[in-house]
């Protein structure tokens, strides 16, 4: 039975052009790229050439702008630690959204409770979007930060940076998005967007995991996070990680070429599973906006069921989705990010993620609409609030 993949906003396996870009760094060329000697000569080359492509990727106006991290997660720390620590004399308040990830939520929790700032999480609307007139009032003479991401890793919805972006601009406070969940699939400006920071993970878009990007305006004033030697322009201390910077600049590269084509293959794909799913099992619901929504990702409640159940058929089915986001299932809390959408917690428990890649196609849609209307009645056929809910219908 071949295995399905749909779980790709959790991670991607690694695009086999990637794997070869990847492979003279492990033994043929091992120079640290902090050597004057020519093996250091030939690694710094593929470092800053890296740089510079990623840098035209990105839309940055310079290759100093890109620094090169190990995950998204160090990004977002160091992109809100980094500007906390920095102006910490010019103010104490940060802004972000209740519906961010875990990276910066948690940074956002550390320093509220560890150092005093205080922090502003608004609010989302029925569809998960932020109305940028929220960002507008939240501002104070104190505020340092605005950190919102841009793509919603349990939705997909698609937040307004630009517009955000403007107002920051306007009131002269740093800017920054958590981009991990759309860099690599949808295009990205940095200069259109209005960021002066954005964080980036690459096993999100076909590099391996354990590389990252954070792009830093020029001009940006920001502590690092890692203290050490001098790499990666002062901003990020540690032996740059050659192999996997190749990796994420071949990943950026592959991604310009075959967006447009795979975007829109993939957004085929998702609809015919959308459509499916509606047509052929009552008493569901899309979560997140219909249109402002990344190509790949259907979250989708099934009312009167658990998602772990569905989740545990599906994977006896060789098919994998997810509840939530990766990073928080196992616990089964209701999820932050639909709770903040005012999905009641019954239906939110109730759902599923499915986030379409590279490797899908027409059979595998085919297959998971095969199973699923079956998975799904038997267990709602084994569920009291189902049998509550038939019983209710019949006295009507
Ligand atoms: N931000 C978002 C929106 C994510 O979806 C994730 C991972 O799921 C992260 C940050 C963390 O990225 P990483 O796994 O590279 O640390």
């Amino acid at each position: 039975m071949k295995k399905i993949y749909l779980d790709h906003n959790a991670t991607t396996p690694v695009h086999p052009e990637v794997a070869e870009a990847m492979m003279p760094y492990f033994n043929d060329l091992y120079g640290n790229p902090s050597s004057v000697h020519s093996f250091g000569r030939e690694t710094r080359k593929v470092v800053e050439d890296a740089r510079e492509k990623v840098a035209g990727f990105l839309g940055a106006q310079h290759p100093a702008e890109i620094v090169f991290t190990s995950c998204g997660t160090e990004s977002d720390n160091f992109a809100i630690k980094g500007i906390a620590c920095t102006l910490n004399r010019k103010g104490d308040h940060i802004i972000t959204s209740k519906t961010e990830h875990h990276a910066v939520l948690e940074v956002c929790h550390f320093l509220e409770k560890k150092m005093d700032y205080k922090v502003t999480y608004l609010p989302v609307d029925k569809y998960g979007i932020i109305n940028p007139e929220d960002v507008k009032n939240a501002i104070t003479d104190n505020t340092i930060i605005i950190s919102i991401m841009h793509v919603n890793n349990e939705t997909g919805v698609i937040q307004p940076i630009e517009e955000i972006g403007k107002i920051a601009k306007e009131r002269k406070i740093v800017f920054h998005t958590d981009a991990v969940q759309s860099t690599g699939k949808m295009p990205i400006d940095v200069k259109k967007l209005g960021v002066d920071l954005l964080s980036a993970s690459g096993h999100k878009f076909y590099a391996p995991k354990g590389v990252g990007i954070i792009y830093i305006k020029k001009g940006t004033r920001i502590f690092p996070l890692l203290h050490g030697g001098s790499h990666e322009n002062r901003r990020r201390a540690g032996t740059e990680n050659v192999a996997y910077i190749a990796g994420i600049a071949k990943a950026c590269e592959i991604a310009q070429r075959d967006m447009k084509a795979e975007g829109e293959r993939i957004l085929k794909l998702r609809e015919k599973l959308e459509k499916g799913i509606l047509s052929k099992i009552k008493e569901v619901q899309i979560n997140g906006h219909p249109e402002k929504r990344i190509f790949n990702t259907l979250n989708i409640s099934f009312n009167y069921i658990e998602g772990e159940g569905i989740l545990l058929s599906l994977d006896s089915e060789g098919i994998a989705a997810s509840t939530g986001s990766a990073c928080t299932s196992g616990v089964l809390e209701p999820s932050h990010v639909l709770s903040a959408m005012g999905v009641p917690a019954e239906k939110s428990q109730g759902s599923i993620r499915f986030s379409l890649g590279h490797q899908n196609t027409d059979e595998d849609i085919d297959r998971l609409l095969g199973v699923l209307p079956g998975i799904v009645e038997r267990l709602r056929a084994m569920s009291p609030l189902w049998e509550d809910k038939i019983k209710s219908i019949k006295k009507i």
